[in-house]
């Protein structure tokens, strides 16, 4: 009996011993020792190089080491949340499992700031600071620096992509003793006919601290279009800390001038202007734009480096006649084919500048001239007759404005042309734009017209005819 009992202790350990053998030896799985299934890793780190991932194949008490694949990988270069699947693989049992691994940024951005903070403006604007900021994945990043004046202190803060923040702040003088800049749009003086409409050309305000401050401008003063005068308009505009700039615009509203093409009436001036065109020519258009006064250029090739300006003469308006290609009379007047020549060759350049071919002429020195007995007697007699055969009108004058050499005096030139200007008169003004002194009087000689209801006009061939007396 005793037997029996230790055959059945026996059998049962044998049993217990085939259980735990086949448990530890037959009942194998696979599964991976050290993986997490999210991990982080710093930007520009080196992933994966401490990898502690075994693959085990066996039970909780044992394992044997197998081998597994990783597929997917980290770009530690690039911020983002990357997959990692590890596989493993042995007596026809596969195991599969994805690991997270997040690339982060959570280093702060430098921030370098140099200068001095005696000259802050009250937004936190400073001209002797200098600042920037680079981050170890954005690059520089200056532009996204932020700043803003507490107290007496300026707080310069910047945050890159990944929100890593980095302040400075530093003690200020809050000061500003600079104007705003105020640009008017258009001249300071403008030019308008009576009737028309004013409009404001507008202005552009720059502050130094403040940025464009143009819609804080202030503008006074009062254009009445209907009544000849000059009138003053203020603009003015303060920056935050009270400097202020005063900028003033004249608006001068003059008569019109009612030249209408073909129209002749009695009160009419034909201002002319010999020799040219020259260094004050560009000038003295600019004063007939304006007033919208159109004029007659007897033009000669003195300076052809202002050639472009007989286009710019026809092109306003204006008549360009021709005067003389050489205007030396020891050349022209020697001979009728020696003048002629010279006429035919200032009627082909201006041709050239302007498309049309002139037939409108000023003999130099006029009709009249004495000088020309020198080289050739009787040849104005023989001229005057032979120009108007082939077609050319030919204008003298009946004003002198002085300036051929009497006179260098802008206000006697003024003097001499408006006491002469009369009604029922045919008022041909001889003039000269390569004088700047002559230029200089245009403007109140055409403000005495205009006032006094003058019409100025260019000579056309239908013009009436001035021809003084031929003395050669
Ligand atoms: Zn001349």
């Amino acid at each position: 009996m005793k037997n029996k009992g230790l055959l059945t202790i026996l059998f049962f350990s044998i049993l217990l011993l085939v259980v735990l053998i086949y448990i530890n030896y037959f009942n194998n799985t696979i599964y991976f020792k050290n993986l997490k299934s999210y991990d982080k890793v710093e930007v520009f780190s080196d992933y994966g190089k401490d990898d502690k991932v075994v693959a085990c194949y066996g039970n909780n008490l044992r394992c044997s080491k197998i081998k597994y694949k990783i597929q997917g990988k980290v770009n530690t270069k690039k911020l983002g949340i990357y997959t990692i699947t590890y596989s493993a693989k042995k007596n026809k049992k596969i195991l599969t499992l994805k690991k997270k691994v997040e690339v982060v940024d959570t280093t702060s951005p430098e921030l370098k700031i140099e200068g001095v903070f005696d000259n802050v403006c009250p937004n936190g604007k400073t001209s002797g600071v200098t600042y920037e900021s680079v981050d170890n994945y954005d690059g520089n990043i200056t532009d996204k620096i932020k700043y803003k004046i507490k107290g007496k202190k300026i707080i310069y803060k910047v945050m890159d992509s990944s929100g890593n923040i980095t302040k400075k702040e530093f003690d200020v003088t809050i000061k500003d003793e600079e104007k705003p800049t105020l640009i008017l749009n258009d001249e300071s003086i403008l030019y308008i006919a009576i009737g028309s409409k004013y409009v404001e050309p507008g202005y552009v305000a720059i502050d130094n601290c403040d940025g464009n401050i143009t819609d804080q401008v202030k503008v006074s003063g009062k254009v009445d279009t209907n009544k000849k005068g000059t009138y003053e308009i203020t603009y003015s505009v303060k920056d935050e800390l009270g400097n202020e700039t005063v900028v003033k615009r004249l608006v001068k509203v003059f008569p019109k001038n009612n030249y209408v093409p073909g129209v002749v009436n009695n009160k009419t001036i034909y201002l002319t202007f010999d020799d040219g065109p020259g260094s004050h020519t560009a000038r003295l258009l600019d004063i007939l734009k304006k007033y919208d006064v159109k004029v007659t250029f007897f033009v000669t090739n003195y300076d052809s480096r202002y050639s472009e300006l007989l286009t710019r003469e026809h092109n306003e308006g204006h008549t360009v006649g021709l005067h003389s290609y050489t205007h030396n009379y020891k050349v022209i007047y020697t001979s009728i084919d020696s003048y002629m020549e010279d006429l035919l060759k200032i009627q082909d350049k201006v041709k050239q500048y302007t498309g049309e071919e002139s037939w409108i002429m000023r003999f130099p020195g006029g009709s009249s001239n004495t000088i020309s007995r020198r080289y050739h007697l009787g040849i104005m007699s023989e001229l005057t007759k032979k120009v108007e055969e082939i077609g050319f009108r030919y204008f003298d004058w009946t004003i002198m404005s002085g300036d051929a050499g009497n006179t260098k005096d802008t206000n006697k030139i003024i003097e001499n042309v408006t006491t002469s200007i009369k009604e029922n008169d045919i008022n041909v003004v001889l003039m000269h734009d390569i004088k700047s002194y002559t230029v200089d009087a245009v403007e109140k000689i055409i403000d005495f017209g205009l006032a006094n209801g003058y019409t100025f006009a260019p000579l056309t061939m239908d013009s009436p005819i001035v021809h003084q007396r031929v003395n050669n």
